[in-house]
């Protein structure tokens, strides 16, 4: 029969079990738990924060198929060391979640990489010599496509055509600025496009003029794509390319997961054959771009895409709008006019009711709201957009963010709280570079001036923040935004004054905006974002404990690995 042996098993195991239980308090930290089963990997002699409510540290890290199933002292997590674990020694080093980036571009930014880029080039010397040497690179009549020069390298941020016509006059050449914002062309491409005096500004661009009105080189926003329309469409190929090189930096960086801030129905589809075929090598929520012109009737079409790319690492369940541009152009929204230039406010790329429309279609379909807003004004109609997505139909879990909030007073910064809105910070461009003291002070005076990313005001007032890079505006690195959200100075420029000291953010704020809050706002909190027992086990270690890092410091440290799933991606 058996069944008397099976019994007395039972009831064994279930004293050892009781047994346990009324030592819990006195022996957990110290004997191994003899059922504990072994992990596949054990990280162990470490710093690690682990952003769980209580912020508590922890030692060691035990991590099986990809999820966490221990964490604790050295001595609490050795019960699952088995003959099979590998461990790695940490030797002190900090062990946080994988950084959530919460707005960057990786697959364009990728393609940039694989241009002409100009990023990082400080002189103008260096930019053109960089140029000729593009083009003495490309076949006989080739355009000659680059990104990354710097508006503020050239008076007043606008570059001419002239300039460029001196290295490059026999193609057609065209160069994006490092905002995106801005394109800079050579007199051939304006040719090509047939771009003369004659031709009147496209709504929401501007094409910059000489004192005759000819065309002078810059177009701003939309009248980039009098000359973009032009140039030879990016191939899947190059698509590919691009996105392997941006998975590539960010897992360098130890970013696990992000959301892809702007994606056409192409470059979605390539995040999904990477997905399909296994080298997503991220977390990725795709912001699906939704243009004005668009409207509500483009909603369905966007949901039907979000629910064929839903997968374990891949979601689409978000539209990006571009609510206005960007105040070093002079096309961000104001409610008091830009400075010097009459009645001139900036332009909404939306009206407020179209937009208010559209928010209420997107919520109807589920969709979250990425918004693009940098003036005050396009930051209120968005807000009063969400609110009235929230009226309308009842879903008080939209999560909506609003990114770049440049220039944010305090009326807007109270309602981010309320409406659950998130704000997603790009805390590196939170000093006094010359986009700040050159392009944008001048623009708005030295009042208005007070309210730039005031990043520790959304933090008092109860805001959820999130961080994000917009790389490839700018450095992908989360710790050199970290740093400057600390420092509110240039990073890795030492110690001095900050710039608005009273907007500094703390460490365990900023450290929160790229990891829970990230995880939160891709509603992955459940499964990322902190490290607990049964999340997934993306990880990053860094070389010292930022805690212990003089702020001014922080972006010299090094990431020393990054895991997704347990698995080394870096
Ligand atoms: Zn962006």
């Amino acid at each position: 029969m058996g069944e008397p042996g099976e019994t007395v098993r039972r009831a064994t195991r279930l004293a050892a079990a009781a047994l346990f239980v009324a030592g819990v308090g006195a022996f957990v930290s110290a004997a191994p738990d003899p059922a504990a089963v072994p992990a596949d990997l054990v990280l162990r002699g470490g710093q690690v924060y682990t952003l769980d409510a209580p912020r508590r540290w922890a030692e060691s890290i035990a991590i099986r198929n990809g999820r966490i199933v221990s964490v604790g002292s050295d001595a609490e997590v050795a019960a699952h060391v088995g003959a099979g674990t590998r461990i790695v020694e940490l030797a002190g080093r900090m062990v946080l979640p994988g950084f959530h980036d919460s707005h960057v571009h990786p697959l364009a930014g990728g393609v940039e990489l694989g241009q002409c880029s100009l990023s990082g080039l400080a002189t103008p010397e260096a930019v053109f010599a960089k140029i000729g040497a593009c083009a003495a690179a490309l076949p006989a009549a080739a355009w000659l496509v680059g990104s990354g020069f710097e508006l503020t390298m050239f008076p007043g941020g606008n570059p001419r055509r002239e300039d460029l016509d001196r290295v490059v006059s026999d193609r057609p050449a065209v160069f994006s600025s490092t905002d995106g914002h801005s394109s800079w062309v050579n007199s051939q491409a304006l040719a090509i496009a047939g771009v003369t005096r004659d031709t009147p500004d496209p709504p929401g661009g501007r094409i910059e003029r000489d004192e005759t009105g000819t065309p002078s080189g810059t177009l701003r926003e939309s009248a980039a794509a009098l000359v973009g329309s032009h140039v030879p469409p990016i191939t899947p190929a190059e698509r590919r390319a691009g996105l392997r090189r941006g998975l590539e930096m960010a897992a360098r960086l130890g970013i696990t997961s992000f959301i892809e801030a702007s994606a056409d129905e192409a470059e979605l589809g390539t995040y999904e054959e990477a997905a399909r075929e296994g080298w997503l090598g991220a977390r990725v929520t795709v912001s699906q771009r939704l243009d004005a012109a668009a409207g509500e009737g483009a909603v369905p079409a966007l949901a039907a895409r979000a629910r064929r790319a839903a997968g374990p690492r891949l979601r689409a369940d978000s539209a990006k709008l571009f609510v206005d541009g960007v105040i070093e152009g002079g096309t961000a929204a104001l409610d008091e006019p830009y400075a010097g230039r009459g009645e001139d406010r900036g332009e909404l790329l939306f009206e407020p009711a179209a937009l208010a429309r559209l928010a209420v279609a997107l919520a109807r379909e589920r969709l979250q709201l990425h918004a693009h807003a940098i003036g005050d004004r396009a930051i209120r109609v968005t807000l009063d957009a969400i609110e009235a997505a929230r009226a309308a139909t009842g879903w008080t879990d939209a999560r909506p963010h609003l990114a770049h909030i440049q220039l944010l007073p305090p009326a807007q910064i109270a309602r981010f709280r309320g409406l659950g809105a998130a704000a997603n910070v790009q805390a590196l461009w939170a000093y006094e570079d010359p986009f700040i003291t050159d392009l944008t002070v001048p623009r708005l005076g030295a009042d208005r001036s007070r309210w730039l990313y005031p990043i520790g005001s959304l933090l008092a007032g109860g805001a959820v923040v999130v961080g994000g890079s917009d790389w490839s505006v700018t450095s992908m690195n989360p710790l050199q935004a970290i740093e400057v959200g600390l420092t509110r100075r240039a990073p890795g420029s030492g110690p001095g004054p900050a710039w608005i000291p009273e907007e500094r953010a703390t460490l365990s704020a900023m450290l929160a905006a790229y990891t829970i809050n990230g995880a939160w706002l891709q509603r992955a909190e459940a499964e990322r974002g902190s490290i607990e027992v049964g999340k997934l086990a993306d990880l990053v270690v860094l070389e010292r404990n930022l805690f212990d890092v003089p702020p001014h410091e922080i972006s010299r440290v090094k990431v020393v690995k990054t895991l997704l799933e347990g698995k080394d991606r870096f």
